[in-house]
């Protein structure tokens, strides 16, 4: 949402006006919510297809509305990007995980955290330096935190990026590309990135194995990124067939509602499965 209409016919129509309203209220409310504390983390299981354990965990924001109401990250993301209070947000979800890792770390997990950053993160000052302050706050490694990034990111702004890419990546963080195939980057591009991990969207998992397209993609992706070196990770297995059909191809990981929906910390059952390094 734009805070100003450059075209007045726009700026004066009814439509506009509403949502320009809403935006600037959505941006009020996000501003305010930051200093009442109410966003929060759920956790999502990853699973490693080999072994069947919980490998790691991607933490996911949520918003509990003053009303009680959860709202979902897709109807606040965009606006928390397009205002840059994402960067603020971003940091409290990084020192959030940070915390949330540590007390899984304390009993006794050999458990890793997946971070979904934004890019316009990576446009903030610092980025790098307050990274380093929460995991040293918390005494957690770099290599334990799996930093998830979309394409766009390295189709944006190719030098500063890619260069602040290998920092994170010299520091020890694991870097997976989020949404993979929905965006325009190739898997041969990704070898000039110090990338660790993909993530086949859920889209491409839908209607598996009957749609035959994504069949082909999903395999595609996978023998690629294995002849790359790479590990994958799918995203949004919701039935015992993608669970199968991924398997057989010798996905590295999977996360979906199959195994969990995302869940509050203190729901995470982690020891009903074996403790096992990442
Ligand atoms: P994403 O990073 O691709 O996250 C996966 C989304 O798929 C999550 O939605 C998750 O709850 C959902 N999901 C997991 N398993 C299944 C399944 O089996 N079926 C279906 N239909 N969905 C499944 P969620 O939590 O609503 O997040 C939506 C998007 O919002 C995320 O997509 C991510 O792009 C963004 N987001 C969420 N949390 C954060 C965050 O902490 N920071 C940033 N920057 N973005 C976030
Ligand atoms: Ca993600
Ligand atoms: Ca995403
Ligand atoms: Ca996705």
């Amino acid at each position: 949402a734009k805070k100003s209409g450059k075209n007045k016919s726009c700026f004066f129509s009814p439509e506009m006006n509403l949502q320009l309203r809403q935006a600037l209220e959505l941006e009020a409310d996000i501003r305010a919510a930051l200093t009442k504390a109410e966003f929060f983390l759920v956790y999502q299981p990853i699973i490693d297809l080999a072994s069947g354990n919980i490998a790691s965990v991607e933490a996911l924001v949520r918003w509990r509305r003053s009303d009680g109401h959860i709202m979902a990250p897709d109807l606040f993301i965009a606006t928390a990007e397009q205002t840059g209070l994402i960067v603020q947000l971003g940091e409290y979800i990084f020192k959030e995980s940070c915390a949330q890792l540590r007390r899984l770390r304390d009993s006794g997990h050999e458990i890793t955290m997946s971070i979904n950053i934004s890019p316009v993160q990576f446009q903030a000052e610092g980025i790098v330096e307050r990274f380093t302050e929460f995991l040293h706050e918390f005494s957690v490694q770099a290599h334990w935190i799996q930093l998830e990034i979309t394409e766009a990111l390295l189709l944006d702004d190719y030098s500063e990026n890619i260069e602040l890419i290998q920092t994170l990546s010299d520091m020890g963080f694991k870097i997976a590309i989020d949404d993979f195939g929905t965006g325009y980057s190739s898997l041969s591009y990704l070898r000039k990135f110090p990338v660790d991990v993909v993530k086949i969207d859920k889209t491409f998992i839908e209607g598996i194995p009957v749609n035959i397209e994504n069949v082909a993609l999903v395999k595609a992706i996978i023998a690629m990124a294995k002849s790359l070196q790479l590990s994958v990770i799918a995203e949004g297995v919701e039935a015992e067939a993608h669970h199968d059909f991924l398997c057989d191809l010798q996905c590295n990981r999977a996360q979906g509602y199959l195994y969990s929906r995302p869940v509050d910390a203190c729901d995470l059952n982690l020891s009903q499965y074996p403790v096992r390094a990442a």
